[in-house]
């Protein structure tokens, strides 16, 4: 069977079975049914050539360059089957382990959330908070893949990051990946991983008083310029969980009933951790910058102020802790 007939019967089942990517928008209706668009056809096309790309570790243009080529039986099969587990909704970055963030190459796995790409926005905005401060301490928690603080250590080479992450298997993934960026980038990235559900491992820090993880040169209390995380933030009942995001770790997806609780838990414990003029900015949920705004206001902060993404979506909602002025109404 030769390569372009293989791929034309893959595209036609995917476009059947209207997968849906865990890139589809969550700000649009679940699952319409409707005849398949231009753009369908090209996604589905797309997945085919990622995964022929990803059996036969051929480059795409080779694939369209010999479309005639005829595949081995093994590399037939390999295929056929990542299209079967892509029908039954597995996102296409589970089955390559490959995602692409910020133009860096990102081992994933279903221990870790796949890397959005409107996630570079809270790059972007700790970049530009980190412009006069080169030297600053940042501090990102629930860092999965490692995607924002590999980033972020790439764009500031001074900076250094302490990423925190609940999983031990997603840290294992995120360790991987900073040395895999570090290797082939030949050059140092500043990040230290540490295990810790939200601020708990801080805080022993903090008590401990011992660690001096950061470049606090008091030796006493860990302080950072800067916490980002992009957090669970979808409601436990949030109707897209029924689609392909399914597949990805439940608790860095989903966060109470209202889906508020744990950027409220951040942005209350981070007050604590960060310097006078230190930056809070967190990633949040395309209907939910009201609220954020809201509780990052009754937190105390100021300055608050929330940034769209290339979607024109509002999607990180920033905050300044200032010592003198701020207020606790928590
Ligand atoms: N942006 C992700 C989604 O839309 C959710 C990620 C998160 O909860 N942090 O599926």
């Amino acid at each position: 069977m030769k390569l372009s007939d293989i791929a034309t019967t893959a595209r036609h089942r995917l476009l059947a079975a209207q997968t849906h990517s865990v890139f589809d928008p969550v700000d649009q209706p679940v699952a319409s049914t409707d005849a398949s668009t231009d753009s369908d056809v090209r996604t589905a096309q797309l997945e085919v050539d990622v995964l022929l790309q990803f059996v036969t570790g051929r480059s795409r243009s080779t694939l369209y360059a010999w479309p005639d080529a005829t595949l081995s039986s093994n590399e037939i099969k390999a295929f056929n089957d990542l299209v079967e587990e892509r029908i039954a909704g597995q996102p296409l970055a589970y089955l390559t382990g490959q995602q692409e963030f910020w133009s860096l190459p990102f081992d994933v796995s279903s221990d870790v959330l796949i890397p959005r790409p409107e996630t570079e926005l809270l790059v972007e905005t700790a970049i530009d908070y980190l412009h006069n401060l080169p030297a600053a301490d940042v501090l990102e928690l629930g860092t999965g893949s490692g995607a924002i603080a590999i980033a972020l250590a790439n764009e500031q080479p001074q900076t250094n990051i302490l990423a925190t992450d609940v999983s031990s298997d997603a840290l294992s993934i995120a360790q991987a990946n900073a040395d895999k960026v570090s290797a082939s980038l030949n050059k140092q990235l500043r990040i230290k991983f540490l295990q810790s559900d939200w601020f708990e491992a801080i805080y022993t820090m903090l008590a401990d008083s011992k660690s001096a993880l950061t470049s606090d040169q008091t030796g006493q209390t860990p302080l950072f310029d800067l916490i980002i995380s992009n957090p669970p933030y979808l409601s436990e009942d949030d109707p897209h969980l029924t689609e392909s995001i399914r597949f990805e770790p439940r608790n860095a997806l989903v966060s109470g009933v209202s889906g508020l609780e744990s950027l409220q838990t951040i942005a209350s414990g981070a007050r604590m951790f960060l310097y006078h003029n230190g930056m809070l900015a967190l990633e949040h949920g395309y209907d939910q910058a009201e609220a954020v705004r809201l509780l990052l206001q009754n937190s105390g902060y100021n300055y608050i102020n929330t940034h769209r993404d290339l979607a024109g979506i509002e999607r990180v909602t920033t905050g300044l802790w200032i010592t003198s002025t701020a207020t606790d109404n928590t």
